[in-house]
């Protein structure tokens, strides 16, 4: 049965990162995995992490099986901290989650909802996006197109085109959304984009549907919802995929969420219930330790303090770290202009470099960035900025 397989290609940014490992240069630089690093190029647990964990290890009493869902308290705590506090939508019953292994897993569940319980049968990408969408997507039966959304030329967000593309799109269709941080542009619409994107998707009646993976690693926790805020306030129906491995740094704690809003309380009801069926025959229901931590800490007001103040040092040293970027690319000589990098949201960006100048960077000087030119400014630290402006400004001549 197996003889006939042929070897699948390497996940394009999971694959990169097993090269960097192998890679005996001392001065190597790894921009490619899209994980915070800090000044020390580690990915730290947070101290509210820490914190949490130890909580659970005294006071945890049961590893019996969470419900479907998950944990409620993880439920609405996410619920709150995407829709905000007071939201109207979460009083009146119109808001469903269920607790996901990972944002990945969270994206899962809304393909399959789609494509198996809703009229859906297509999505619609950001051209360009992350790869592993078209993936997910496409695995669960969902036919995968693309609207435009980026304009190399100018490394902005090519609105027009993207306007234009959405206002094509057939009724029932789903359309997925980058809710902040847009991987792998860094370019988000602004509030008044929103606002226009929003139209197009009312008088069209396609779904809109979010990802929403960074929360707080762009302007703020408040400022990068304010697109699903807008929608999940006007439309009647949205999905929304969330993650928590980069704004609490689990990433391999696997927690994620899928949120439902419906017209009603009894239709959220009825919606989520076939949310669960598929949840109960996938993985039957998520794993406990990351949502306790998460929960633990959006339920504790000293705790959640100290989280968002961590979360702000990891969103700040990324701003900090694309000033530097753009002013040594400049020092070292570059004739480019860079500077749209410093206004782009997240730990990625669009470099501009070439397929072929991400090779010699990767082969003649131990810099990984993906074949797109997507650089992770995470991976840039006090240390590496000079040797990496000025190779970079040496390939680029
Ligand atoms: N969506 C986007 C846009 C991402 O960048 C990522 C992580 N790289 C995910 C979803 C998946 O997140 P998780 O690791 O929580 O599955």
């Amino acid at each position: 049965m197996f003889e006939s397989l042929v070897k699948a290609p390497a996940d394009p940014i999971l694959g990169l990162a097993d090269i960097y490992k192998a890679d005996e240069r001392v001065h190597k630089i790894n921009l490619s995995v899209g994980v915070y690093k800090d000044e020390n190029t580690v990915t730290p647990i947070l101290n509210s992490v820490k914190k949490a964990e130890s909580y659970l290890l005294e006071n945890e009493q049961s590893k019996s099986y969470l419900p479907i869902e998950g944990l409620a308290t993880f439920n609405l705590a996410t619920q709150q901290l995407i829709l905000g506090n007071d939201s109207p939508l979460i009083q009146d019953n119109r808001v469903k989650t269920a607790q996901a292994p990972g944002g990945t897993a969270a994206l899962r569940i809304m393909a399959d909802f789609l494509f198996n319980k809703t009229k859906t049968k297509r999505i619609w990408l950001s051209q360009p996006t992350w790869p592993n969408h078209r993936g997910v997507f496409h695995s669960a039966g969902l036919e995968v197109k693309e609207y435009r959304y980026y304009d190399p030329q100018n490394h902005n967000i090519a609105f027009d085109a993207l306007l234009s593309d959405l206002e094509n799109i057939p009724e029932g269709d789903a359309v997925l959304f980058h809710g902040c941080c847009h991987n792998p542009t860094g370019i988000d619409p602004t509030a008044e984009q929103w606002q226009q994107i929003l139209a197009v998707a009312t008088k069209k009646r396609w779904l809109p549907v979010f990802d929403l993976a960074y929360q707080g690693f762009g302007g703020g926790l408040e400022e990068d919802v304010v697109g699903v805020r807008l929608f999940a306030n006007a439309l009647p129906e949205l999905l929304i995929a969330s993650s928590y491995s980069k704004n609490f740094g689990l990433y391999n704690e696997r927690v994620g969420a899928l949120t439902l809003i419906a017209e009603n309380a009894d239709i959220a009801d009825k919606a989520f219930s076939q949310v669960k069926t598929i949840i109960r025959t996938n993985y039957s229901n998520p794993p406990s330790h990351g949502g306790n931590i998460v929960a633990h800490i959006l339920n504790n007001p000293e705790l959640k303090e100290e989280w968002i103040a961590e979360l702000t040092v990891m969103r700040q040293r990324i701003h900090r770290m694309r000033q530097l970027f753009v002013k040594t690319l400049q020092e070292k000589g570059t004739n480019q202009d860079f500077s749209f990098i410093v206004k782009q949201n997240g730990m990625f960006s669009f470099s501009g470099l070439t397929e072929e100048q991400v090779l010699t960077l990767r082969n003649d000087y131990g810099i990984y960035i993906v074949n797109s030119g997507r650089i992770n400014v995470a991976g840039m630290t006090l240390d590496n900025m000079s040797l990496l402006c000025e190779s970079i400004v040496k390939v680029l001549a």
